[in-house]
């Protein structure tokens, strides 16, 4: 017994938001402001937890601190503040680059011939499991302007609780399936038409790109640019809210669409 005793004890790991340079680094966060000191303790466990569940792996010569870890951590935690702790449950590794990076992808055209090419990406989230990320993109992530890389990522890594990635995540129970699909599918459409009229957008174009990026890029919207998000498509707004569990707009000062910048397509 005494050999299943010590393999059961486990050495008690530092908790890695005791560093002295947490508060300050999380203050600085335009991203968390507002948050009540409840929402801060959840956002401090999800980070734990995330910190511990993950394995983070720098490459390509860049050092990766606890400085880096904890920017990265808090913006993973906030979407999941409010959900169960399980919620990135699956995958295990995340590599954090020095900067964009580039990947071998194959695609289908619109008449079915395979293409295949190396593209630059800031981020990744892989079905196989590891979420990829470029740090000096992770780290300009807090600001808000709409564009966020590792909720993004994140996104993805919910969407993908239920299969591949297809903008339709598993729901809790409550919601309705028809008024995602709805809200989503007309919001999708809009969103593509308005595109291909040539209308300035204030939401990345790259929203278009297929249902999967939608979610993923009006997720990013949410939380950093939540009266933006409600002005131009309530329905979702709505919907996200459920999804999860919190409501930004509540916390976050109102950036209009001038002040939010415009995307040029
Ligand atoms: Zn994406």
């Amino acid at each position: 017994m005494a050999a299943m005793l010590s393999f059961l004890r486990r050495k008690p790991t530092p908790d890695p938001l005791a560093s002295p340079r947490w508060p300050a680094i999380g203050r600085a966060m335009p991203l968390l402001q507002g948050l009540t000191a409840e929402e801060w303790e959840r956002l401090e466990q999800r980070m734990r937890t995330f910190l511990a569940d993950k394995s983070f792996n720098a490459v390509q010569g860049l050092a990766l601190d606890q400085d880096k870890l904890l920017v990265i951590a808090a913006q993973a935690a906030l979407p999941v503040m409010n959900l169960d702790d399980s919620a990135y449950h699956g995958w295990f590794d995340v590599v954090v680059y020095p900067t964009a990076f580039v990947s071998r992808d194959a695609w289908r055209d619109e008449i079915g011939l395979v293409h295949e090419g190396e593209f630059e990406y800031a981020g990744m989230a892989r079905s196989d499991g590891p979420l990829l990320l470029s740090w000096p993109d992770s780290q300009a992530g807090p600001a808000l302007d709409g564009w966020n890389l590792v909720i993004h990522e994140c996104a993805h890594k919910l969407d993908m609780l239920n299969g591949s990635a297809n903008g339709f995540p598993p729901l809790h129970a409550g919601m309705s399936q028809t008024d995602w699909t709805r809200a989503f599918e007309r919001g999708y459409r809009d969103f593509c038409r308005r595109l291909d009229r040539g209308e300035r957008m204030a939401i990345d174009p790259y929203a278009a790109e297929n249902p999967a990026e939608f979610f993923a890029v009006l997720s990013e919207c949410f939380f950093e640019l939540p009266h933006l998000l409600h002005t131009e498509y309530p329905a979702i707004y709505t919907q996200l809210r459920e999804f999860y569990r919190q409501d930004p707009g509540m916390r976050l000062p109102v950036i209009g669409v001038d002040e939010a910048g415009w995307y040029d397509n």
